[in-house]
């Protein structure tokens, strides 16, 4: 046996001897009865075996790493061939089909399910009569649709015709009802155009009457087309309107009645036209360039380094660099303080937060440091991926941020944080919007991510 043989079956003895194997070997024992340097060793790893608890990982942590991988973004820029409009170059979470073969879902467009019935009875809220007729029932969650509004349906095989349809009735956020001329049943999944302002849109009033929206996404109207606007305040009026100009992807203008000038964001544009389904173009697609801004230094947001560019053979610490002050005068060497100061503490946090709380418009889970993360333009950067604890269990105020941090815990600490650093941080969560939109639940998993990466527990790991 060679010392080197030693050595390594210590490591994986103490790696491993939580699974019950505790004997050691007799060959061991003879090496280190002829080996002075090895016995030595050898009195170190029994302190350790003694002492020390090996990390284990946490129930289920190899299938949620797994289950984290295959939710892999991308960002793909799509050139579209087909005259239609491309759908929007952003970052994606992609489903593989197979080595050559992936799926990601298009933006812009809900989907839910419909049922059509014939000859029932509807309590018809825009002519306030009972109605027994032809009736379709439409359940997309949170529709953001009015009553006496037009909307466009997409129904998928079946036979219901597509088309501008008028929501009747509309009993919760979730279902509306329309009338139809169709006199069979059916039932199947459906589509609707529709643009949530809050994400990311709004508008601009300019002599009174010219609104110019801006969309959080490629809008694809034309000049001429109708679209329904729901303003987030009045005046203009909610209603139907004609697409005047098409300036770019993005923007589109139409005329309101006369209207105080400003910009207001939070409005719901409803296309009346056919979703963009079939379409066509070539794509781009960037695993990631590993971008993550400003590493080495130049302004707030750096971390005084960057991997692979150590300015001498020592790295990026001299190895007999002793930090200031007590650790100093105590006679210790503390290289890795060498790049730990006030400042560089600050800028720390500055840097992780242009990675983690950026992207504030997007609510699905996705942010990554500069830009081409999750927006239009730019490169892939490294993403970051909340979306799995985007939920009232993670997030709610009674018990779920607990969950949340004990659960950040053991994947980015390894279970070390401090009692006192799970309560700061979960009083500070606590003082955010409550979590009862995605937005809001988004922002506590944030802030939760944003202060566990900042906390000594998990800078300075053991
Ligand atoms: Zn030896």
């Amino acid at each position: 046996m060679t010392c080197a043989e030693f050595v390594d079956y210590w490591n994986h003895h103490l790696d491993e001897r939580s699974r019950g194997d505790s004997t050691v070997p007799a060959e061991i024992h003879r090496h280190a009865e002829l080996c002075e340097v090895c016995r030595s060793h050898a009195r170190v790893f029994r302190v350790m075996e003694l002492s020390w608890s090996p990390p284990m990982m946490p129930a289920g942590f190899v299938d949620r790493v797994l289950a984290a991988h295959e939710r892999q973004a991308v960002v793909i820029s799509f050139t579209d061939t087909s005259g239609v409009t491309a759908p929007p170059s952003q970052s994606y979470t992609v489903a593989v089909q197979s080595p050559t073969r992936f799926t990601v879902t298009a933006p812009g467009v809900i989907n839910g399910t419909y049922t059509q019935v014939a000859n029932t009875s509807v309590s018809n809220a825009v002519t306030g009569i009972i109605d027994t007729t032809n009736v379709i029932f439409v359940s997309i969650s949170a529709h953001g649709a009015k009553v006496g509004q037009p909307v466009y349906l997409r129904f998928v095989n079946n036979g219901t015709t597509d088309g501008v349809y008028t929501v009747v009735s509309s009993t919760n956020a979730n279902t509306f009802a329309v009338k139809t001329d169709n006199s069979f049943g059916t039932n199947g999944s459906c589509l609707m155009p529709r643009f949530l302002g809050t994400s990311g849109g709004g508008f601009t009033i300019s002599r009174g009457t010219n609104a110019t929206f801006t969309t959080p996404l490629p809008h694809g109207l034309n000049p001429g087309d109708g679209v329904y606007v729901n303003f987030s305040t009045s005046p203009p009026a909610d209603g139907q309107y004609q697409v005047l100009t098409v300036p770019n992807p993005t923007n589109f203008t139409i005329v309101v009645p006369n209207s105080g000038n400003g910009s207001q964001n939070g409005q719901n544009i409803f296309p009346l036209i056919p979703p963009p389904l079939l379409r066509s173009g070539n794509i781009s697609v960037q695993y990631g360039t590993f971008s993550i801004g400003a590493t080495d230094n130049g302004n707030s947001f750096s971390l005084a380094q960057t991997p692979l560019n150590a300015p001498t053979v020592f790295n990026f610490f001299f190895p007999d660099y002793k930090y200031p002050g007590a650790l100093s005068t105590a006679g210790l060497t503390t290289p890795e303080f060498q790049l730990t100061s006030d400042t560089t503490v600050a800028d720390q946090m500055n840097f992780l937060q242009g990675g983690i709380l950026g992207n504030a418009n997007n609510t699905n889970g996705l942010s990554s440091f500069g830009t081409g993360g999750n927006n239009s333009t730019g490169s892939g950067t490294i993403v970051l991926d909340i979306l799995p604890w985007m939920t009232p269990a993670y997030t709610s105020t009674t018990g779920g941020l607990s969950s949340l941090v004990d659960a950040l815990n053991s994947l980015m600490c390894g279970g070390q944080l401090s009692a006192s650093a799970k309560t700061y941080i979960i009083n500070y969560a606590n003082s955010l919007p409550a979590a009862t939109t995605v937005g809001a639940m988004r922002d506590r998993v944030r802030a939760v991510v944003h202060l566990i990466s900042n906390s000594p527990d998990y800078t300075v790991q053991r």
